[in-house]
């Protein structure tokens, strides 16, 4: 086996509050990130997971650092990256939280105006920042103009690799993943189940330490 790597993995959804029992959430189920932290820890690396609220069990041979909403996750995430090497991302953080959360419920009324704000993007801001030994990976969910936007992003949050799935993984069992290089390469793989996908993702992710950072 290739050296082995302190790997810290996100998973699972953020919830954004509305008030006291509500929030902004989404269909996230977290067993792709759970699968990638089983399969790491199988091929003899050390494995942090940051997790948002999900009912899939995370391998109790790894430290798990529960978290909330996306404030919390980017925190644990700055905090825990500098002692890692390699971060896979593949949380569902919301995109948008209210700008102000009622600390009491909210009484049902007429018609209700939620403002929402922009989440700080976690992995644009940890990957612009990384180490030249640090390697970065996201994930990517788009229902329209999809492999294109999933290379937009690529570049604009500066990930080493971009993992394109299609809507229909989310919440699913298996998963037809399309991985997006940063030399222009697409590398369209097979439906695999997320165990699969899990390890041959993370033999991917490993030989990137092969490579030199993208400029
Ligand atoms: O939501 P979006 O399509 O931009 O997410 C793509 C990637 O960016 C995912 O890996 C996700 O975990 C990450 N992301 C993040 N911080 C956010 C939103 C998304 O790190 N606020």
């Amino acid at each position: 086996m290739s050296k082995p790597l302190n790997i810290l993995v996100t998973l699972g959804p953020t919830q954004e509050p509305i008030d006291a029992v509500r929030y902004i959430g989404n269909r996230s189920s977290g067993r792709m990130g759970a699968a990638i932290v089983a399969a790491g820890l199988d091929a003899g690396h050390a494995l942090t997971a940051v997790v948002g609220p999900v009912n899939a069990s995370v391998d109790p041979r790894a430290t798990v650092r529960p978290v909330r909403t996306a404030q919390q996750m980017f925190d644990a995430v700055v905090d825990a990256f500098p002692t890692h090497d390699l971060l896979i991302m593949t949380a569902a953080v919301a995109d948008f939280r209210p700008r102000a959360a009622s600390d009491a419920k909210l009484s049902r009324g007429g018609a209700m105006m939620l403002e929402l704000e922009a989440t700080p993007d976690i992995v644009a801001h940890v990957s612009r920042s990384k180490r030249p030994d640090q390697r970065t990976v996201a994930f990517s969910l788009e229902t329209a103009d999809q492999l294109e936007r999933a290379r937009g992003k690529m570049r604009y949050k500066a990930v080493d690799l971009m993992v394109f799935n299609p809507l229909g993984t989310m919440n699913a069992a298996d998963i037809c993943a399309t991985l997006l290089w940063p030399d222009g390469r697409t590398e369209p793989l097979e439906p695999m189940s997320k165990e699969a996908f899990a390890t041959r993702l993370l033999e991917r992710s490993v030989a990137l330490f092969g490579t030199r950072p993208p400029p």
